[in-house]
């Protein structure tokens, strides 16, 4: 089961793969994550992708595919649920070569669709957890202890990428880069629509209604 989700900053993307991956028993591969991680351990990885990721833009491709190109070809990634890459065309004509190489095509690619107001106004409430990713809002999804994560007890964090000037910045790079991937996966048969308004069980079951059929 190679499933992808694209859509833009704020849309829900990574709460909604860990659902999906949690009920499909797939990892979750979610390259922002990955990056956070990196750039906080100093790995080179880490060191090259830094000053992009802070700034709201994109990491370059090359690298970016030589890094799921490892990640994808380990023994536990049969199947995935791509959250965050790819991110333009170049990157996804990479991951078709790859998955094609192995004879193992991804199944479908979701688009997860939030009017722009709403996707500024999660973003700016969003907190994170730095240890297990999960996200939380200050008004709709307030965790139970005030800035503290319910799963570990890790103190939530902004993303440095959260503030609202690069919140806005992403906005555009999504707009000018990522949002042609709808076509390209349109062309390929493989694109699949989900409006992603509405509470996280609504929205995944909307998300599984969707993608049902192709499992
Ligand atoms: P995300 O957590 O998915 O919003 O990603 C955070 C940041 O990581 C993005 O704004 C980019 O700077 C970087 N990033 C994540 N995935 C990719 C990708 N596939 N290509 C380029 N940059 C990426």
């Amino acid at each position: 089961m190679r499933l992808q989700i694209i859509g833009p900053p704020g849309a829900g993307k990574g709460t909604q793969a860990v659902r999906l991956a949690e009920r499909l028993g797939v990892p979750h591969l979610a390259t922002g994550n990955l990056l956070r991680a990196a750039i906080a351990e100093g790995t080179e990885l880490g060191l090259q992708a830094r000053e992009f990721v802070e700034r709201g833009d994109l990491v370059p491709d090359d690298l970016m595919i030589a890094f799921i190109a490892q990640r994808i070809d380990r023994p536990d990634c049969n199947g995935f649920v791509l959250d965050g890459f790819p991110r333009t065309v170049v990157q996804a004509k990479a991951l078709d070569d790859m998955l094609e190489e192995a004879g193992r095509p991804l199944v479908a690619a979701i688009h997860l669709d939030v009017p722009e107001g709403e996707l500024l106004r999660r973003l700016t409430g969003r907190r994170t957890c730095p240890t297990c990713h999960r996200s939380y809002h200050l008004e709709s999804s307030p965790p139970d202890v005030d800035e503290v994560c319910d799963d570990d007890g890790s103190r939530l964090e902004i993303r440095a990428d959260d503030e609202p000037d690069t919140v806005k910045h992403r906005l555009v790079v999504y707009r000018a880069e990522t949002s042609e991937l709808i076509g390209y996966y349109e062309d390929a048969g493989l694109l699949v629509h989900v409006l992603g308004v509405g509470s996280v069980d609504e929205v995944h079951e909307r998300m599984w209604a969707a993608i049902e059929d192709r499992l």
